[in-house]
């Protein structure tokens, strides 16, 4: 999973909107990263299909994780809404990120 995580350091903290200009996270200890906290499912997702299409995955993790996560009954999440879900946000360069991983 390391290799993964500072993979993803690498390309999304860096130009995460809650980072600093060293890519360093400025989330207090409260806050948790959606990016982090789920990289492990994330993970599995990616590496249950293999498509291009990056909708196919994100459909995956609405079914997988935001299910369980901060969606209400109908489908609706105030963070995907307010674009405040860093996993929602940078899902295609997440997705990206883990597969150039693989890859090698
Ligand atoms: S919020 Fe998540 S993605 Fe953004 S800098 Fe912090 S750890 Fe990285
Ligand atoms: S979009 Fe909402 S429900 Fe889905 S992972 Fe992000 S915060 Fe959780």
């Amino acid at each position: 999973m390391d290799k993964y995580l500072k993979a993803i350091k690498q390309n999304v903290c860096s130009i995460c909107v809650d980072s600093n200009e060293r890519g360093g996270c400025t989330l207090t200890h409260k806050e948790t990263c959606a990016v982090e906290f789920y990289l492990p499912s994330v993970l599995e997702i990616v590496h249950s299909i293999e498509t291009d299409d990056v909708s196919k995955y994100h459909k995956l993790v609405k079914e997988k994780i935001c299910i369980n996560c901060h969606e209400d009954s109908n489908g609706y999440c105030y963070l995907h809404e307010d674009a405040n879900c860093s996993l929602d946000r940078y899902f295609s360069l997440i997705v990206e990120t883990l597969k150039k991983v693989d890859k090698g």
